[in-house]
């Protein structure tokens, strides 16, 4: 989609339009090589196959005896035979010697097995008895014994190019002698608070001031997303104040919240564009966020979110999480979740709203959706009293029973 650059500025575009631009330029995630240790939670780049095979040499399945079964194959309850116990393999330690006809060893789980045996018998069906053990049990040949490469042969695939390093991925890894894989680097993103009237949570504060809820929340939604905060400041409505601030401020998405709009204290843009930074878009035909600013320096790509939190959560929501899924080698999209409308969902705006709503589980039912009850920008409780979204256009109806997806909060970093 070709979006004239002078549109882009001079009207509002669409939450698609939007949407459109920011993945027209999302750079190339970063890759880089990490310990197993520190891969953990981060998706590889790379198909990982394995160097050995698994298990690496055949080995006992129980504790009991290694034998051959030529030597056991008529033992049963009610004719025993009686073997030589000539020694033991232990796990770590195995029998040196040769296991002839007519003798067992001693081994336990996960030793290796004798290359003359190829039978374990439990220890539950053998009686030991003078250094022979009496076996009375009809036994398999074969039984209770791991193959070598059973499971996975040198060079099979291990691991997916998608896959997510996890406790049992990592263990995996571990298990065949890998301790470096690739993967993508979390990408980095700095947040800028700007407002005069803000103090921080635990601060004294005046009537006509403000808690700054922003920073927490912008850094919370980060690091839940995968992203990695470098860097946070907070800036007094001052022009060149903000232009330093931007200046200092180096990742891969600059975050700044409030000073966006047309009032004579807004200076972000301008503070962005004195840095060099070229605008792409700016005011989007949605409620909440409709000021959301983006503009890019080389690679890095600047938000101006709206101040108020849930207009500010929001944008973050729909515009900035999808691009640090991206940035982090996942697909630019969101965690959706379909249900069915507990009542009508109406849009009476003129421009799309982002309905907060909340899901309710019915069994064998899938979902509910009910309208959040309290929808005001400035109302932090229409987003902790909800579970995600519904994306309505000016004048829809979502009638009751209907279908829609709803956009989840969910910020974990999963696949979508
Ligand atoms: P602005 O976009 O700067 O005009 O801010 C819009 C509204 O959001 C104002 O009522 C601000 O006081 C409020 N606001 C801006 N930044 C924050 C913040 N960091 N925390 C809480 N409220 C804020
Ligand atoms: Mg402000």
């Amino acid at each position: 989609m070709e979006i004239e650059k002078t549109k882009q500025m001079a009207e509002m575009i669409s939450i698609e339009e939007a949407l459109q631009i920011i993945k027209d330029n999302i750079p190339g995630p970063a890759i880089q090589e990490y310990s197993i240790e520190d891969a953990i939670g981060r998706h590889l780049t790379d198909n990982i196959y394995s160097p050995e095979a698994s298990p690496r040499f055949t080995n006992s399945a129980m504790d009991g005896y290694a034998v051959r079964w030529e030597d056991v194959r008529e033992a049963s309850p009610t004719l025993s035979v009686s073997l030589k116990v000539v020694g033991e393999s232990r796990a770590g330690i195995p029998y040196q010697g040769q296991v002839k006809n007519g003798e067992a060893i001693r081994i336990n789980t996960g030793a290796m097995l004798a290359s003359e045996c190829d039978t374990v018998v439990r220890v539950e069906d053998t009686e030991e008895q003078d250094d022979s053990v009496r076996i009375s049990a009809s036994i398999k040949q074969g039984q209770d014994i791991r193959r070598q490469g059973e499971e996975f042969q040198e060079g099979d695939l291990l691991l997916h190019e998608e896959s997510i390093i996890s406790a049992p991925q990592a263990a995996l890894l571990a298990s065949v002698g890998i301790t470096k894989v690739k993967a993508y680097k979390p990408c980095e993103v700095a947040v800028m608070v700007t407002g005069s009237e803000l103090v921080s949570n635990g601060d004294a504060i005046a009537e006509h001031q403000i808690r700054d809820s922003n920073m927490i929340m912008l850094r919370a939604a980060i690091q839940e997303s995968g992203g990695m905060v470098t860097h946070c400041s907070r800036v007094s409505d001052d022009r060149q104040a903000t232009i330093e601030s931007i200046g200092q401020a180096k990742a891969d998405i600059i975050l700044c919240t409030g000073g966006v709009s047309v009032g004579r204290h807004d200076h972000v843009k301008e503070a962005a564009e004195a840095n060099d930074y070229a605008p792409l878009f700016w005011r989007i035909r949605q409620k909440p966020g409709k000021p959301l600013y983006l503009a890019k320096k080389d690679k890095t790509l600047l938000f101006g979110l709206p101040g108020n939190p849930v207009s500010a959560f929001m944008c973050y929501a729909h515009y900035v999480r999808p691009l640090i899924s991206a940035l982090n080698g996942f697909s630019f999209g969101w965690p959706t979740v379909s249900g069915e409308a507990a009542a009508d969902i109406i849009n009476r705006g003129k421009r799309a709203n982002m309905i907060r709503v909340q899901l309710a589980w019915r069994p064998n039912g899938g979902f509910s959706i009910t309208h959040a009850e309290k929808q005001g920008s400035h109302m932090l409780t229409s987003l902790s009293d909800a579970d995600g979204y519904v994306i309505l256009e000016p004048g829809q109806t979502l009638k009751s029973g209907e279908r829609s997806d709803v956009y989840r909060y969910v910020f974990r970093r999963e696949p979508v």
